[in-house]
């Protein structure tokens, strides 16, 4: 595994000494009578004769799986690798040498695929995977002659009124012997290099479909959204290919924006930025796809002209099940909005998530909550009976303020241990806020789904701890002032702690005074969140 970083980082020297070493281990851990070679670059054939069961070759492959990661000493530095190890057994009278090998490498491939430093035995998944990978690499030479591709549009909606802003093209692909999901088709596609006129069709089809739903809407014409991967990045002309087809298709490019995954994006940063200026210079703009998944630089990030971040479906799948998700979209949406970026969420399939999305301030919602991907007459029919109104939806956070009096003397470490269950509570509930401790008062911020907060403003009123409860404010909010899913805390009595202000004590800061205005205690917590004290 990754023999060419050793031979890039080191030298052909170096590399060829690494061969010879790995060579002396394997001579050396197989059994005696077994025959090592090297079929070429970095692959090397053990086979082994007399195998009497699938035990004995697995004991033989971990055991050089084994020995592979112990250090190398070449050229006097010490290189660490790995194997990966494919295996096929077979008979004399019922397989050739060919049918062996080229078993043992669909097996190999394996291994890579699943994260590489192990072994697979070949079997007969394994073949009928490779029948199919090659029967599929071989349909994609002539699935644009035969005209087995379309393109489908999933539309994407503003999140407060839900008007739709865009659609993003999908290919799909109908053969013969049934759809193929693109999932699986186009990663074939961009290591056969077919991707390169796919995308062309793609890009061409979708300009069509642009100019169409130019004529009708004009300048309120929603943005078309065209997937593209590196490998067309990569290609010389593709600028001046991109020019020609809207030309041909009349499609304009302030109506396209292309997307590019994260992962691709971060490949081959310089060259990249190079075509994304070109590109956004014609007047197209840029989107980053899956964000979240491909470990980006933000420096790099920001160098590049993207207009779009579209958060990946795994976390949005989280966002109504783990803090975590919330914390990570929670993120990345301010992180846009301080870069000037819009955001996209995708795969929104239920209520919760599209709240969350909602109070976090994200932009726009793509996923199955709304609309699937749909045939382009459905499409362009739900935009001329989408009524145009800029009535948005009722914001939807609920915010409540109150201020309570501590019935007992509470110490530090009964409202850490208060602190602590309602955290835990909180963060299940969505419910985000601050809590303030003052002489003896509680004024509590409350943000989160009405019906969550009523019982947790029941279950507050109920508690021997609170005496007195005074809401001093409900109302409905458009985004949540705190995102963070802790509770925040504040004692005032620390707040002050490293100043003293005590010979300026003439009249003391009281909670329960200043609750008399509403808007005082709100413009407070909004000091506080964006101070983001804790
Ligand atoms: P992608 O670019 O991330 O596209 C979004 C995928 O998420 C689509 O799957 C879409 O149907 C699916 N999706 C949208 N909303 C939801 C939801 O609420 N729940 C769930 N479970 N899924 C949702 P699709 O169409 O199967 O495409 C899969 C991938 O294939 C795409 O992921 C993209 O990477 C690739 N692809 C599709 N069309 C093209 C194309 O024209 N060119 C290139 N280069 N890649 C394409
Ligand atoms: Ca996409
Ligand atoms: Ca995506």
């Amino acid at each position: 595994d990754n023999f060419k970083i050793v031979n890039d980082t080191y030298g052909h020297d170096a590399g060829d000494e690494l061969l010879v070493s790995i060579a002396d281990r394997l001579v050396k851990f197989t059994r005696p009578g077994d025959i090592v070679g090297r079929l070429g670059g970095d692959e090397f054939v053990v086979l082994s004769e007399y195998v009497d069961s699938d035990e004995t070759v697995i004991k033989i492959a971990q055991r050089i799986n084994e020995v592979m990661r112990k250090p190398f000493n070449s050229s006097n530095r010490i290189v660490y690798i790995s194997a990966s190890i494919g295996m096929a057994i077979g008979h004399g009278s019922t397989h050739s040498a060919e049918d062996l090998l080229r078993n043992s490498d669909a097996a190999m491939y394996m291994a890579k695929e699943h994260g590489r430093d192990g072994w697979y035995l070949f079997s007969s998944q394994i073949y009928e995977n490779l029948v199919q990978k090659i029967s599929i690499t071989n349909g994609l030479k002539t699935a644009i002659e035969l005209n087995e591709f379309h393109l489908v549009y999933q539309p994407v909606v503003a999140t407060n009124s839900k008007i739709i802003k865009g659609a993003e093209s999908l290919l799909r692909w109908n053969r013969a012997e049934g759809p193929v999901s693109p999932a699986y088709f186009i990663p074939l596609a961009e290591l056969s290099g077919d991707i390169v006129s796919i995308g062309r069709w793609v890009f061409r089809e979708a300009c069509k479909t642009i100019a169409r739903i130019q004529g009708e809407f004009q300048s309120n014409t929603p943005y078309t959204s065209i997937n593209v991967s590196t490998r067309q990045l990569n290609e010389d002309g593709i600028v001046a290919e991109f020019k020609a087809i809207l030309k041909e298709t009349g499609a304009k490019p302030e109506n396209i924006v292309i997307e590019i995954t994260e992962t691709s994006l971060m490949t081959d940063v310089h060259k990249n930025i190079l075509v994304l200026n070109e590109l956004a210079d014609l007047g197209m703009r840029i989107a980053v796809d899956d964000f979240g998944t491909g470990y980006s630089s933000l420096l790099q990030l920001l160098k590049m002209p993207l207009s779009i971040i579209k958060i990946d479906r795994e976390f949005i799948d989280g966002l109504d099940k783990k803090p975590q998700s919330r914390a990570i979209t929670s993120a990345v949406t301010k992180m846009a909005s301080v870069m000037d970026k819009k955001t996209i969420a995708e795969g929104v399939e239920n209520e919760a998530q599209l709240f969350e999305l909602q109070a976090q301030g994200c932009d726009m919602i793509q996923g199955f909550y709304f609309y699937r991907p749909m045939a382009v007459d459905e499409y362009i029919e739900l935009l001329q009976n989408q009524k145009v109104s800029d009535t948005n939806d009722k914001p939807k956070v609920y915010t409540v303020i109150y201020v309570s009096r501590a019935s007992e003397s509470l110490t530090h470490n009964n409202i850490q241990e208060i602190l602590e269950v309602a955290r835990k509570r909180n963060a299940e509930l969505c419910i985000t806020g601050f809590l303030i401790f003052n002489n003896g008062y509680f004024m509590q911020f409350l943000e989160g789904r009405k019906e969550f907060i009523d019982t947790l403003l029941e279950k507050i009123v109920n508690d021997r701890r609170h005496d007195n409860v005074r809401i001093i404010l409900s109302t409905f909010n458009k985004k949540r002032l705190f995102t963070d899913w802790t509770m925040g805390y504040w004692n005032m009595r620390d707040a002050g702690s490293e100043i003293d202000f005590s010979t300026w004590q003439k009249q003391t800061f009281n909670l329960l005074e200043i609750s008399n205005d509403a808007k005082l205690c709100y413009a407070f917590f909004e000091a506080i969140s964006s101070k983001k004290l804790s």
